[in-house]
C-alpha cells in the first residue's frame, strides 16, 4: 500500500514538472504579441523588451559583484575606494555629471 502511495506520489511531482517548462514556453509567445510597434520600433528594443527581466538580473548581478570585488564597472581595473569606478572612469563620470546639470 505505502508504495503504491509513494509511486502516485512520485508520479503527480514528475507530472508537475512536465507540466512546468510547458507554461514558461508559452510566455514568451504571449509576450511577443502583446508588443505594439510604439514599444518595440526596430529589433532591439523588441529584443529588449522580450529579454529585459533576464537582461536586468544579469546586468545588476555583474555591477553587484564588481562592487563587492572593488573592480570598476565600466573596466577591469580596480575600483577607489567608496567609489563604483576606477580613477579614468571616476574623471569620466565626474565630466558626464556636470554636462547633465548643465543641460537642465
Ligand atoms: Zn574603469
Amino acid at each position: 500500500m505505502l508504495r503504491n502511495l509513494l509511486k502516485k506520489l512520485v508520479w503527480k511531482k514528475s507530472e508537475q514538472i512536465k507540466t512546468k517548462p510547458l507554461k514558461k514556453q508559452s510566455t514568451p509567445k504571449e509576450s511577443v504579441k502583446k508588443l505594439s510597434s510604439s514599444t518595440a520600433p526596430n529589433r532591439f528594443l523588441k529584443f529588449y523588451h522580450q529579454n529585459k527581466s533576464r537582461l536586468n538580473v544579469e546586468r545588476r548581478g555583474s555591477y553587484k559583484d564588481r562592487k563587492a570585488h572593488g573592480i570598476c564597472v565600466r573596466c577591469q581595473k580596480k575600483s577607489l575606494p567608496y567609489i563604483v569606478f576606477c580613477e579614468y572612469h571616476q574623471r569620466k563620470q565626474k565630466s558626464y555629471n556636470l554636462k547633465a546639470r548643465m543641460a537642465q
